[in-house]
């Protein structure tokens, strides 16, 4: 797997609003998106600090995976996202590892990445996002 930094790191929060104020305030962030990924069942809102973005998480429907993470551990830390080259070759290297993935096959996330999840069961308890930004087709 060719892994060139980290995309991003994903935060559940239970308030997108009050999160989002939080962060500018205190870290001098400014958010430059707000988007809804109805797929996942969550409002993301995005911040640049350098090459990394943090991605904060709001769930949008009790049932939705944001919502029942933040039930189990509270609000923090959900992912970690890297930067893969050619999305489908690393599941496809991840997956003969024996590695449990979620996403068998890329889909769309926010702010038009190909993205998969890898188990936290099967990468020492930190869920990992793979992604790659493919060119405008
Ligand atoms: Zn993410």
């Amino acid at each position: 797997m060719e892994t060139t930094h980290i995309e991003h790191i994903g935060i559940a929060v239970r308030n997108l609003e009050e999160a989002i104020k939080f962060y500018e305030e205190t870290f001098g962030l400014k958010c430059y998106a707000v988007e809804e990924v109805k797929d996942q069942k969550v409002r993301t809102a995005f911040f640049k600090v350098g090459q990394t973005k943090i991605e904060l998480l709001e769930s949008t429907e009790p049932d939705g995976p944001i919502s029942k993470f933040i039930e189990k551990r509270g609000e923090g830390v959900h992912h970690l996202a890297f930067a893969v080259k050619n999305i489908e070759r690393a599941l496809s290297e991840t997956e003969a590892k024996g590695i449990q993935l979620i996403d068998k096959r890329p889909r769309k996330g926010a702010e038009g990445l190909d993205i998969a999840f890898l188990h936290p069961k099967s990468t020492l308890g930190v869920m990992i996002e793979l992604c790659e930004k493919k060119e405008q087709e």
